[in-house]
């Protein structure tokens, strides 16, 4: 027998997942957000669930961009930082692929290609994210340039929230969405169509949602809402659990220490048992003693250091434990936000740091 970890993938709950976006987006259509491996999820496998769904795909590779077209699949897709430079914009023609625009340097790259035939194109306005996107005496140029331009198809508008997913106390949107309206206004664009919620601006802010929404992580089955761990309340599926096997169990002395460290003592004689999981897997290092994790069912704890193969598991009322009983670390039974939280990060990264090794299985 093989080592006992997997991650399965469930197609059904993705597109429940996208039904609920749907449920949110009104009107408007949807871009499902499928960079990075579509999350950590295999972005054949999600495209492929989604493919009588989604409106269109976007994400980051270009790469991606074009095995989603060699796969047969017909819908828009949208790359979210454009091009590079200008030696791929033939590829974009080639495979009817959608750039977003962000710099002048990109604007005057297409505007000088000969392509044979005119991209759609998004134009990303900073509206306060101050990462990507175009300010207001840059998006005039921007605009100028294109206006003049042969090789542009259409022109739609988008920018990117930076405090969607903060508390009702936090600055949420209203700020972003003021500074679209003045921009918009300023350089008389208001009849462009507009693509500007991800899924936390979807779920929250029903006058963010426009034209085209941009939803990742819900398709996935997390809350973006840092306040609520339990993406069922949002009616949300996990879309991948992760799970393992005890390979080992020990029973401890008051005082005994385990792993790396020796981090976790224990304070009286107890049951442990040891995970095949560890941080070569994708599980993080950095979750504490205390992370939550399912046993047999039964929700307990890690202790003590996660090493590169192994977690540690407390074992006190877990009855029946032993070699073989099974483990989720994370999906169904165990949100993945509630171990994403115990462990200082989001789920986001549990899912992309999901490790090569790990063979991955549809259900
Ligand atoms: C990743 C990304 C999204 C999706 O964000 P989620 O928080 O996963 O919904 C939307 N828009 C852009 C520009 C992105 O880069």
């Amino acid at each position: 027998m093989s080592r006992p970890i997997h991650a399965s993938i469930d197609p059904g709950a993705l597109r429940h997942n996208l039904d609920v976006a749907r449920r949110h987006a009104g009107e408007a259509r949807i871009w499902s957000v499928v960079k990075a491996n579509a999350y950590g999820h295999g972005l054949l496998r999600a495209a492929r669930a989604l493919a009588d769904l989604a409106d269109g795909y976007a994400l980051i590779e270009l790469e991606g961009a074009i095995s989603l077209r060699e796969a047969g699949l017909r819908q828009p897709i949208l790359l979210l930082e454009g091009f590079y430079s200008a030696d791929e914009l033939t590829q974009f023609a080639e495979h009817r692929l959608t750039a977003v625009l962000h710099t002048l340097e990109q604007a005057q790259m297409l505007a000088a290609a000969r392509l044979p035939a005119p991209l759609p194109v998004y134009l990303k306005l900073n509206t306060g994210m101050n990462r990507l996107g175009f300010n207001q005496n840059e998006f005039r140029t921007a605009l100028k340039i294109l206006d003049a331009s042969t090789q542009v198809a259409s022109i739609t508008l988008m920018t990117h929230f930076a405090d969607a997913d903060c508390d009702q106390n936090g600055p949420g949107i209203a700020g972003q969405m003021a500074r679209l309206d003045h921009l918009r206004e300023e350089c008389h664009v208001q009849q462009y169509p507009l693509s500007l919620a991800n899924s936390a601006a979807l779920l929250r802010y029903p006058e963010s949602r426009g034209d085209w929404v941009r939803p990742g992580i819900m398709l996935y089955g997390s809350s973006p809402f840092p306040e609520l761990r339990n993406a069922n309340e949002l009616d949300l599926k996990p879309v991948m659990t992760l799970r393992s096997e005890l390979i080992s169990v020990r029973d401890l002395e008051a005082g005994d220490r385990i792993g790396y460290g020796g981090i976790f003592a224990a304070p009286a004689p107890m049951k442990v048992g040891v995970v095949a999981c560890g941080y070569a897997d994708g599980y993080p290092r950095h979750a504490p003693t205390g992370t939550p994790i399912l046993v047999g069912g039964q929700r307990t704890r890690t202790l003590g250091r996660v090493s590169m193969d192994k977690i540690c598991v407390d074992l006190t009322g877990i009855h029946g434990a032993g070699i073989g009983t099974p483990v989720v670390l994370w999906g169904e039974g165990m949100p993945a936000d509630e171990v994403a939280t115990a462990a200082g990060t989001v789920s986001y990264e549990l899912f992309c740091a999901l490790a090569a090794r790990v063979p991955v299985v549809e259900i």
